[in-house]
C-alpha cells in the first residue's frame, strides 16, 4: 500500500513531469507565422533590435526634457506579451481564433514576454518616462492581463502608470481616442504637461490616427492575425 505522503509525492512528480516536458515544436505542423515566432531566434532578434530602436529615440528625447513630461504607448499583444502558445495549441486542435479559446487563454495568465520589451520600459522608465499600455483585450480580463504582466516581472507603478482596455462589449477598437487622453490621464495622477513621445505595436492600429510628433516601433509579429504593421512579415525585414 502506497502511504498517502508518498502517493502526494508521487502525484506532485507526476504534474512536474508534465510540465517539465511540453510537446516539442514542430514548425512543420504550423502556419510559417506561427512557426516563425515559436522557432523564435530569428523572431527575437527582430523584436530586440525594434526595441533597441525605441530605446534610442527615448534616450534622445529624455537629453532635451525634462524627467515626467514624456510618456510612451504600447500595446500589449505580440508587443509585450508573447501569446505563441495559445496560436500553437489553436492551430493544432485545427481551430481559428474565438473569443471562448481566448478568454481561457487569457485567465491563464501564461503569455510570456517578447523579447526586448521589459529592457525598454525599465529604460523609459529609469531615463523618466511614464508607459501607458493600450490594448484592445476586453475590459473584462484587465484583472488577469495584469496578473500575467506582473508574473513576467511588469507591475504597477514601477513599470506602467496606465492600462487601458477595450470595453467589452460595443467598446471601440480604433486606439486614438484612447490615446489622447493619456496626457489627461497622466495629469489627473500629478503629472501635468506629458506628450506621448513613442508608440510601439506589432498593427497598423498601434498607433494614432492623426500625426503628431512621435516615432512609431513595429514588432514584427510574423503575420500571424490582425493588420500587421511591419514591411516584412516573419523573416526578412
Ligand atoms: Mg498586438
Amino acid at each position: 500500500m502506497i502511504h498517502r505522503l508518498q502517493f502526494a509525492s508521487l502525484l506532485a512528480a507526476t504534474a512536474l513531469a508534465a510540465c517539465a516536458t511540453p510537446p516539442p515544436v514542430q514548425p512543420a505542423d504550423l502556419s510559417p507565422g506561427v512557426a516563425w515566432v515559436a522557432d523564435n531566434a530569428g523572431w527575437a532578434e527582430e523584436a530586440q533590435d525594434v526595441y533597441g530602436e525605441a530605446t534610442a529615440h527615448v534616450e534622445e528625447v529624455a537629453a532635451t526634457r525634462a524627467p515626467g513630461t514624456w510618456a510612451v504607448a504600447l500595446d500589449i499583444d505580440e508587443t509585450v506579451l508573447n501569446n505563441i502558445e495559445y496560436q500553437i495549441r489553436i492551430e493544432r486542435a485545427g481551430e481559428t481564433y474565438s473569443e471562448e479559446s481566448w478568454q481561457a487563454w487569457t485567465q491563464e495568465k501564461a503569455a510570456t514576454l517578447v523579447p526586448g520589451a521589459k529592457p525598454f520600459i525599465e529604460r523609459v522608465n529609469a531615463l523618466g518616462g511614464h508607459v501607458a499600455l493600450v490594448t484592445n483585450r476586453a475590459d473584462t480580463t484587465q484583472l488577469w492581463t495584469e496578473e500575467n504582466l506582473a508574473a513576467v516581472g511588469l507591475e504597477r507603478p514601477e513599470d506602467f502608470r496606465i492600462l487601458m482596455t477595450k470595453a467589452t462589449p460595443e467598446g471601440v477598437s480604433n486606439k486614438t481616442p484612447r490615446y489622447d487622453i493619456i496626457p489627461a490621464m497622466l495629469a489627473a495622477q500629478g503629472y501635468p504637461g506629458v506628450d506621448v513621445v513613442a508608440y510601439v505595436g506589432d498593427n497598423t492600429g498601434d498607433k494614432p490616427d492623426t500625426s503628431g510628433d512621435w516615432a512609431f516601433f513595429c514588432i514584427d509579429q510574423g503575420g500571424m492575425y490582425g493588420e500587421p504593421c511591419a514591411a516584412v512579415a516573419g523573416p526578412g525585414r
